[in-house]
């Protein structure tokens, strides 16, 4: 198999500098919450913590635990079969330390947890829950696994006060078996995201698809098209980019100007909205996204 090592020049990034991104990071100290923004050392930090003002801030949560009970083939975060118990003092926890940083707009994410009876379902809905009740103006993603296909405890989820409803389906049905974990099926992620919409109409549902995976143009609009008969309002292309040597290969480097064609593109077929872009991840700029499109 083909393997690419050189980056193209539009993946260079250059280093976070903005006063908004600074006072944000300093807020932060001490009140110990762990972002994926930080820890994954994403490359739009500046971008999404130091956007137009801090209402449009955005960073991502990462709950439940770093290690997942899932292993798909594009993903760093570590695997087990048995990861530790969940702590129930989390959502409390989380809720505070967010009414504190006081931030626009959190992105709530966890790793997958097949290992329990409701996938951590009750857990995420009550940090939800306590977010909204400590600061109701802040503005929740949840962005979700599958629960195993569980409709039950997707609208669990999808009532607990969130604002959008986010599940990856990640790539294209043809590939969805050799990129992601076997369990991770594409027709059960969009029945994830159409029993969120039925569950609440007034929710945004979201989904992300990596390019750069072998992925075909027919197959892209395929999946686009199948994202619209379920009723799915946004949807956000990014580059895939190989975590380790481990991990499968980059297939291609996607342009700029192809990234852009996808967006437009996703525009014509009725999305709400779309964020495309080499460097774009599923939650990126999503507070300012969310503010210039939905609440206007
Ligand atoms: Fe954080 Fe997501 Fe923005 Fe990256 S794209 S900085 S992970 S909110
Ligand atoms: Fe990574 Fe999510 Fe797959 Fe777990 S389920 S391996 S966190 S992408």
């Amino acid at each position: 198999k083909k393997t690419i090592t050189r980056l193209p020049s539009w993946l260079k990034t250059p280093i976070p500098n903005n006063n908004n991104y600074k006072k944000i990071k300093n807020d932060l100290r001490g009140l110990n919450l762990h972002t994926v923004c930080e820890e994954a050392r994403c490359p739009n930090i500046s971008d999404c913590w130091g956007g137009s003002s801090k209402s449009a801030a955005t960073a991502t949560i990462m709950l439940m635990g770093d290690t997942c009970t899932r292993g798909c083939r594009f993903c760093s975060v570590k695997t087990s079969k048995t990861p530790p118990p969940l702590d129930p003092h989390e959502p409390e926890n989380t809720a505070e330390a967010l009414r504190r940083w006081g931030l626009g707009y959190v992105v709530l994410t966890s790793v997958d947890r097949d290992d329990l009876a409701d996938g951590g379902a009750h857990h995420f809905a009550e940090t939800i829950m306590k977010i909204k009740q400590k600061a109701p103006t802040m503005l929740v993603e949840a962005l979700t696994g599958d629960y195993a296909g569980d409709k039950e405890m997707v609208k669990l989820v999808a009532t607990s006060g969130l604002d959008v409803y986010a599940h990856n389906i990640e790539t294209v049905e043809e590939l969805t078996p050799f990129v992601r974990d076997r369990r991770a099926k594409f027709r059960q992620s969009l029945e994830v995201l159409k029993t969120a919409k039925e569950a609440k109409p007034s929710l945004i549902t979201k989904t992300s698809i990596m390019l750069g995976l072998g992925e075909t143009e027919e197959q892209i609009w395929h999946a686009l098209k199948e994202l619209r008969k379920n009723d799915v309002d946004v949807v956000t292309f990014g580059q895939y980019m190989r975590p380790t040597k481990r991990h499968m290969p980059v297939h291609s480097y996607v342009t700029p100007d192809q990234f852009e064609l996808w967006r437009q593109r996703a525009l014509d077929l009725g999305f709400l909205y779309c964020a495309s872009g080499p460097l774009v991840r599923s939650s990126y700029k999503a507070g300012e996204a969310f503010i210039e499109n939905v609440l206007k």
